[in-house]
């Protein structure tokens, strides 16, 4: 294996989480069972310090046809409205015939956004399904994947290029960065937006390393990878996201100069050790003292007659079930707000779905596996822990949406 950033061979594995089906791919009934297992599999690479996965499960596998709508999640539509004012009043408030590529583009939430600041739009999304929702909601999307390819046959350029949670997708990682460099006007702005590595760490937030996540980038890391294609961050900042994301902004080297914010987020990245193999190893440790501290949890849950219902059935909950170890036995049905996903079972475990609507009764303790919309559950669900059914957080973000 070569470092997919770097190339550089000095690879050394720091987190094995076993063998674990696809963790997106939430199966009908009949297909229960049936799924393949793939290596899950985390190095870090001695050269570039980016930790990666050594096992590609192929892109048609996993993007051609996903279930997940960035549009269901109230707090992440909230965001994306957030991103696309802030470009807009930052770089492009005085411009006229201004036009923003979405990499990924999912149902269109992101570029709805855009479009109502006057932006022309287009979407990349490799998703049949969820390309055919945003085609239908009004927002032009092109069902493909984004590549050089893909750039070259939409043929023009863009002030804005976006790519919100994607970018440690790419099993093209390079040709998608020529892909930007290629169709971004000179002033242009790339909003890249991914899991910062340094949060996962001190979250202990392991189920983010899934096999769509071939990446976990930090700014040091991300950067090796922009400049190598003549692009470089100038400015970032830390959101709540997904329990701890960064919002980096990104032009054409020497086109911006970096911001203050940037400058002092990679001195504390610095400070924090989080680019050393030392830090892996202490995160790997970690991982299995909460292995042993959750089984314990839901195992006397279960001993005194609790019934536990998962809380949300985020792929990434997956791989915690799957690592764990964490069946029906344990947890009964997973409650999800997603209609495409009616009537399927978990990946691996294979716990039954249940959508919002097909609960009569609550369990008394709903396990948490969408723990990066803590405030939001907690907020929304007063009603139900005001009568004693408890919300455990198997992961404790710092902060969350
Ligand atoms: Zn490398």
């Amino acid at each position: 294996m070569i470092c997919r950033v770097c190339d550089s061979a000095n690879l050394e594995p720091v987190i094995d989480l076993g063998e674990q089906p696809w963790c997106n791919n939430f199966l009908k009934k009949e297909d229960v069972g049936k799924e393949p297992y793939y290596p899950l599999r985390v190095l870090f690479c001695h050269d570039c310090h980016t930790s990666q996965l050594d096992f590609t499960v192929k892109k048609e596998v996993m993007f051609g046809d996903h279930t997940y709508l960035s549009g269901v999640t109230k707090s992440l539509s909230q965001h994306f409205r957030n991103i696309a004012q802030e470009v807009d009043r930052r770089f492009f408030a005085q411009k006229r015939n201004k036009a923003v590529l979405d990499i990924g583009s999912n149902d269109g939430t992101q570029l709805k956004h855009f479009q109502s600041l006057g932006y022309d739009v287009v979407g990349v999304e490799s998703s049949k399904t969820t390309a055919r929702i945003a085609n239908d909601a009004g927002v032009p999307t092109v069902n493909t994947f984004f590549n050089e390819e893909a750039m070259k046959e939409i043929g023009r350029q863009f002030d804005v290029f976006n790519a919100a949670g994607v970018f440690f997708h790419l099993e093209e990682l390079h040709s998608v960065c020529r892909a930007i460099k290629l169709g971004l006007k000179p002033e242009g702005v790339f909003v890249v937006q991914f899991l910062y590595m340094r949060n996962i760490m001190s979250n202990l937030a392991f189920d983010q390393i899934y096999h769509e996540h071939l990446l976990y980038y930090t700014l040091e890391t991300i950067e090796v990878l922009l400049n190598r294609h003549g692009l470089s961050m100038f400015d970032a900042y830390l959101a709540p996201i997904h329990g701890g994301s960064i919002i980096g902004f990104v032009g054409h080297q020497g086109s911006y100069q970096p911001s203050a914010r940037l400058v002092e987020l990679r001195e504390q990245e610095d400070t924090s050790g989080c680019n050393t193999i030392a830090a892996y190893r202490e995160f790997d440790l970690r991982i299995k003292r909460m292995k042993q501290e959750n089984l314990d949890y839901l195992h006397s849950a279960r001993a005194t007659g609790k019934r536990v219902y998962g809380f949300g059935a985020p792929v990434k909950g997956n791989t915690m079930l799957n690592y764990f170890g964490a069946g029906p036995s344990l947890i009964e049905y997973l409650v999800e707000k997603n209609q495409l996903r009616r009537g399927l079972y978990s990946p691996g475990m294979h716990i039954p779905l249940l959508i919002e609507d097909e609960v009569n009764h609550p369990p008394d303790i709903y396990y948490v596996l969408a723990w990066n919309f803590k405030d939001e559950i907690l907020k929304n669900n007063q009603g139900l822990i005001d009568q004693g059914v408890e919300f455990y957080f198997p992961v404790n973000p710092k902060f969350s949406t």
